[in-house]
């Protein structure tokens, strides 16, 4: 296996579009290091991008933040400013294994090993953030539930790589959240997770999307579950309507950590949970 360690991002297109046989990219290889190790890949360039500096940055813009695709799951939790604006992300990604794990892990390579159950994603769809994708032909954008395609499979071409996620600023009035449930306190994979992005005005839901993980091959956002909210106030009969909603567009798998019927009602219940602990943090902060 050919190892390469670029130190600049055009150097690192350059590599990983020139070579043409079976390549992966290196972030934190919490995932891939388990995987080559159990032979569940053999490939044969491995391209480590964690020395490449312009990928090691989170940064802020006018209208959007700019992760890198080399930032660790500790270097977002730890940033104040960005957790205040995005408190149900960094939920997500804080629950990322553990704090070894973290110190290793992107939230890159979170997305793109493309479990179903991961827990940085649905957040990240709920807020509509994006990638950018490198490769031969330059730049592009794509949409979080566009780049997947399936567990472990991803809508890029053999040249490309991601660069950075794109997260738009938080609108006023808004706010989200992420929870999962696990059947242990920590260390443990989704059995549910729900992400969940709201804007109140009013006292009424003004925009909302509700993404559920881990109860589908890819998440789920229910965009019937996020429109019954939309334009309602928060009480028993709109929640237990989410609820509801949710319950039926989870469609999960039956194995050892959990039935079909008992995901389902999971989802509906962390759905409802997910949209009043958002709601909370408005009032809070308004
Ligand atoms: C003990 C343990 C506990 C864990 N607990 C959790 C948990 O609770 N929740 C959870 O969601 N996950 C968990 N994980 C899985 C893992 O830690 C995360 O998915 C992590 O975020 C992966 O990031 P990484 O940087 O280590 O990815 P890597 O292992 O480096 O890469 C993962 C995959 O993504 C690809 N990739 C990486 N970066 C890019 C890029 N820029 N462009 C294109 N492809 C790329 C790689 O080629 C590989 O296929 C756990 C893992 C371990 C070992």
């Amino acid at each position: 296996m050919r190892y390469e360690a670029p130190q600049t991002l055009n150097q690192a297109v350059n590599v990983f579009s020139e070579f043409n046989g079976l390549k992966r990219i290196l972030a934190g290889g919490t995932d891939i290091l388990v995987q080559l190790r159990t032979d569940v890949i053999q490939p044969e360039l491995l391209m480590n991008i964690k020395d490449i500096e312009e990928l090691g940055k989170i940064e802020l813009f006018d209208n959007f933040w700019k992760i890198g695709a080399g930032v660790s799951a500790a270097n977002i939790t730890r940033n104040k400013e960005f957790s205040k604006e995005w408190p149900g992300i960094t939920e997500g990604v804080g629950l990322i294994g553990s704090t070894q794990i973290q110190n290793r892990a992107t939230l890159v390579g979170n997305l793109s090993n493309a479990s179903p159950a991961a827990d940085g994603v649905p957040a990240l769809v709920a807020a509509n953030a994006m990638v950018e994708i490198v490769g031969r032909n330059g730049n592009r954008k794509l949409e979080i539930l566009s780049l997947i395609s399936g567990p472990g499979k991803l809508n890029m071409k053999s040249d490309e790589f991601i660069s950075h996620i794109l997260i738009p600023r938080q609108n006023k009035n808004s706010s989200d959240c992420y929870i999962r449930f696990i059947p242990r306190t920590e260390m443990d994979i989704a059995v549910v997770g729900c992400g969940v992005n709201l804007s109140v005005e009013n006292n009424n839901i003004s925009a909302v999307k509700v993404v559920l993980g881990a109860v589908g091959p890819k998440v789920i956002f229910s965009e019937e579950a996020s429109n019954s909210l939309l334009g309602a106030s928060l009480n028993a009969d709109s929640l237990s309507k989410l609820q509801e909603i949710c319950e039926r567009d989870a469609k999960p798998i039956d194995d050892k950590r959990g039935t079909i019927d008992f995901r389902r009602k999971v989802a509906g219940v962390l759905a409802k949970r997910a949209v009043e602990k958002a709601y909370k943090r408005i009032m809070e902060d308004s």
